[in-house]
């Protein structure tokens, strides 16, 4: 049956930039409140040189990523495109004669069952414009005179390659629905393409902390953790697993935080006093500390981390909004 092809980017006309939907969600935390809600449009080139542009909805941006709520995403309603518009066409058919085979089938089949899914993930690459992130100035000020929208329409442009990203925010978005979403068969078929690396099924790019090992290559290293007291801008986690009977912790730095745009969003994530811990997914790899009685999850840079709260037995309702703690319980 042919599926609908999924919205996996918008034009955001207060970033003025084509975002992914992970990505309007952190700048949209790293405005000061009240916090504007932002505005998306079609990101297909020519419905962007229409008078009215079509109107793309996004689902759950302005929430904060709980672990178990539903994903962000766009929905599109389908109304005033430009004709031809790729948005609207249907996924290609899975068929028997993909290169790959019987793997590569099933690979397909269960993709084509999310919101949004990634073939491949390129860890090295920088944004355009060499900013990390949509342009947009911590939404302080409103961005004006920088006149980047052009290059957000090429961008949008390249539709054949809008299932492979450097975003590592949006990668682990579709990790977590997969893993959500998907029956665990078809979870642990699924393969992604590391640029550099190859080929590897999904699950090895992400070891769980229990099962990482201090040798490795860099890998999407994920699990619970706890937040040490905070007293600067910076923030110290530490894993509630532990490897070769060491502890592990995750350390950004006051000036990492000062200097990094979007640090609202983490602000706000690990501001939420009803969490019980907090699930961090880190994109490097273990490094021996100096003392040699813990191990440091070394990554790149802020956006190679992503962190939600968590709460051990409760599961919210995902049509809430920001969930903010009013109670102090
Ligand atoms: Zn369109």
């Amino acid at each position: 049956m042919p599926a609908k092809i999924q919205i996996t980017e918008a034009y955001c006309v207060e970033l003025e930039d084509i975002v992914s939907i992970t990505e309007a969600r952190r700048a949209f935390f790293s405005q000061p409140e009240p916090r504007a809600r932002f505005t998306f449009q079609c990101s297909y080139s020519e419905c962007m040189a229409l008078n009215r542009r079509p109107s793309i909805t996004a689902v759950n941006y302005a929430s904060l990523p709980q672990d178990t709520y539903r994903a962000a995403h766009f929905r599109d309603p389908g109304v005033g495109h430009a004709p031809g518009c790729h948005w609207q066409g249907e996924e290609p058919a899975v068929s028997d004669q993909d290169l790959g085979g019987e793997a590569t089938h099933k690979d397909r089949e269960a993709k084509r069952k999310l919101h949004d899914f990634i073939d491949e993930f390129d860890p090295t690459a920088v944004k355009p414009k060499g900013g990390d992130g949509p342009s947009m100035n911590a939404g302080s000020e409103p961005a004006q005179g920088r006149g980047q929208g052009r290059s957000g329409v090429a961008r949008g442009s390249s539709f054949s390659s809008r299932n492979r990203t450097s975003s590592f925010e949006r990668l682990v978005e579709y990790y977590r629905n997969a893993h959500k979403d998907l029956p665990a068969t078809e979870f642990f078929g699924l393969q992604l393409n590391v640029t550099g690396e190859g080929k590897m099924p999904l699950i090895s790019y992400f070891p769980n902390i229990s099962k990482a090992t201090p040798e490795s290559p860099n890998r999407v290293i994920h699990g619970g953790s706890r937040l040490e007291p905070r007293k600067g801008s910076g923030f110290m986690l530490w894993f509630i697993d532990r490897v070769d009977g060491k502890g592990v912790y995750l350390k950004v730095t006051n000036q990492e935080m000062d200097a990094y745009r979007f640090r609202g969003f983490f602000n706000s994530i690990l501001a939420q006093e009803d969490a019980d811990y907090f699930r961090v997914f880190g994109l490097g790899r273990l490094v021996l500390s100096d003392t040699g009685k813990s191990y440091r999850l070394e990554i790149e840079g802020l956006n190679h981390l992503t962190i939600f709260a968590a709460k051990k037995l409760q599961s919210k309702p995902e049509a809430q909004s920001l969930p903010r703690v009013e109670s102090g319980v």
